[in-house]
């Protein structure tokens, strides 16, 4: 193994839990624990993120190392680890749940790159912290997978997010009842290394300040904008700017998740990073048929509320509990209030631009919205597949009505029939908005292409990858992760991959629902 350089500062900066006692306690004045990851049985790397490697400073022969494995299943430690599980709260589903924490993810040390970069590592699904409430601490292969390949697939689909290095099996099996519904069952076990510059949450502040300890928020906002905002640090008004900036990137994630139809289904506090990275991969999904209202995390199914549409005033309203923790920290919170407004205005333009983009106009209008609108409500009245559809618009010449690719796009004939006439209305009326567009058409393509992807996890490509990798088979694994490193690129003879949700996943576990339970 090489020799990383760790320059551990969230321990050494911020205080820490004085016991290292096992067992789950309420975790006061600290934003720490120590803790080891528990052994595993017998760990094998099943896949692993080349680029990730190479940004820490592994070679490819040190990943295939049979050392590499056990490091990153969390049987031994490199020199300059120092593992701690993080402490932090937060709102789930709209209401404060107390203490949370790392009650699975144990990090391994903020290891500094040969890229220049700050690499936090973390094994999640390293067995119990004092945070792990009533569970085990582990993830099963299933949702470890879905982990990996989706948070790798989202950086190269351009959309900020925490990576994945690598994905171990465990040889151990966990117990899980996927739908809470009394029929648990055995699963095969494994542990991501997931990596960001910071795991820094909106909950990691929301706890300090629901327990009235100001001298530990004060720390810790201080130490998040030396650590991870240095350029505004010295700023005369430096946590105003921060939270703005928070709010600001926090605006341009949801302007990306919408435009790449993500679905995150569980955005709590907790779930929400201060560096506006999409975290925490869970019963997340993608659209397929176009429907605003769509949520793949069945715990969410009742109130929806982390459906599609609401993503955006959901992360407002998350922010908003944000500016009440660090209210106690402004004399007037009257900066607080307008970071959340400039949260409105940075919304709007990013989703302005996005949709710009995807519908290959150099910019969006006023004027333009209705035609925007009513693409959207024929879409989902259609019954018309998000992804396909807008890359078929790149190709298709609207002036000729609906060509087979964008028909092909429709998963219900009967669906297709009734909102052909409307259909081909909208085309027409497309087709003279580009004309007049100053962008010359192979611009406007290469527009869409570019912000339309061909490839996109969806849930039954992966679950396709999970059945086999639990037989032992990682090769569709391996082909999906291939496919999804280049998503806006045509892909000749991998037709598989850019397809209508097939039938056997319309009700298939794990395609078109999922549960926390992972
Ligand atoms: P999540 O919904 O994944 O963001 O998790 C919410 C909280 O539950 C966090 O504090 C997690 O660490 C904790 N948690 C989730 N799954 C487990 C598990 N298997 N063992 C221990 N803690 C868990
Ligand atoms: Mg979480």
């Amino acid at each position: 193994m090489p020799a990383l350089r760790f320059d551990n500062a969230f321990l050494r900066e911020l205080p820490g839990d004085p016991s290292t006692a096992p067992g789950v306690r309420q975790v006061p004045g600290a934003a720490w624990s120590r803790v080891r990851p528990t052994p595993v049985a017998a760990p094998r790397l099943l896949a692993w993120s080349p680029d990730v490697a190479e940004a820490i400073g592994f070679s490819p022969a040190d990943v295939l190392a049979p050392a590499f494995a056990e490091v990153f299943a969390g049987n031994r430690l490199l020199p300059g680890m120092d593992p701690y599980a993080a402490n932090y709260g937060g709102h789930q589903f709209g209401h404060w749940a107390g203490q949370l924490g790392d009650g699975r993810a144990i990090a391994l040390g903020e290891a500094l790159g040969t890229d220049g970069q700050r690499h936090e590592l973390q094994l999640k699904g390293a067995g119990p912290t004092p945070y792990s409430r009533t569970a085990d601490g582990r993830a099963v292969l299933r949702s470890s997978l879905r982990e990996f390949v989706c948070s790798e697939a989202m950086h190269h689909l351009g959309v900020p997010t925490t990576r994945a290095l690598s994905l171990v099996a465990t040889g151990e099996r966990v117990v899980r009842d996927m739908f809470y519904d009394g029929h648990p069952q055995a699963e095969p076990g494994a542990v991501v290394c997931r990596v960001a510059p910071s795991f820094l949450r909106f909950g990691s502040y929301e706890l300090p300040y629901a327990r009235g300890d100001t001298g530990l928020l004060r720390r810790l906002v201080d130490f998040t904008l030396a650590r991870d905002f240095p350029h505004l640090a010295g700023r005369p008004n430096a946590e105003a700017d921060w939270f703005a900036e928070v709010c600001t990137r926090t605006a341009r994630l949801m302007a990306e998740w919408m435009r790449v139809g993500f679905v995150h289904g569980v955005m709590n506090t907790d779930n929400m990073s201060i560096l506006g990275l999409t975290i925490d991969y869970g019963p997340y999904g993608w659209i397929e048929p176009y429907d605003p209202d769509w949520t793949p995390n069945i715990t969410d199914a009742q109130g929806r509320r982390y459906r599609y549409g609401w993503q955006p005033r959901i992360a407002h309203w998350n922010l908003g509990r944000l500016a009440q923790a660090l209210s106690s920290l402004f004399e007037d919170v009257a900066p607080l209030q307008a970071g959340l407004d400039a949260y409105g205005e940075a919304f709007a333009a990013a989703d302005r631009e996005a949709c710009a983009r995807k519908l290959g106009l150099e910019a969006l209008r006023d004027e333009d919205l209705p035609l925007l609108q009513e693409l959207l409500g024929l879409l989902h009245e259609g019954e018309a597949d998000m992804t396909l559809f807008f890359r078929a618009l790149a190709e298709a010449d609207p002036a000729q009505g609906l060509a087979p690719a964008l028909r092909a796009s429709f998963y219900d004939e009967a669906r297709l029939d009734a909102v052909q006439p409307a259909f081909e209305d909208w085309l027409g009326r497309y087709a003279r908005r580009v004309a007049a567009d100053p962008l010359p058409d192979e611009a406007r393509r290469e527009r869409m292409r570019a912000a339309n992807p061909r490839y996109v996890p969806r849930n039954w490509l992966l679950q396709e990858a999970i059945d086999a990798a639990e037989q032992g088979d990682l090769r569709p694994l391996q082909a999906l992760q291939t496919v999804l490193r280049r998503p806006y690129e045509d892909q000749p003879g991998r037709e598989h991959y850019a397809q209508r949700r097939p039938d056997w996943a319309r009700d298939r576990a794990g395609c078109s629902m999922l549960s926390c339970s992972s």
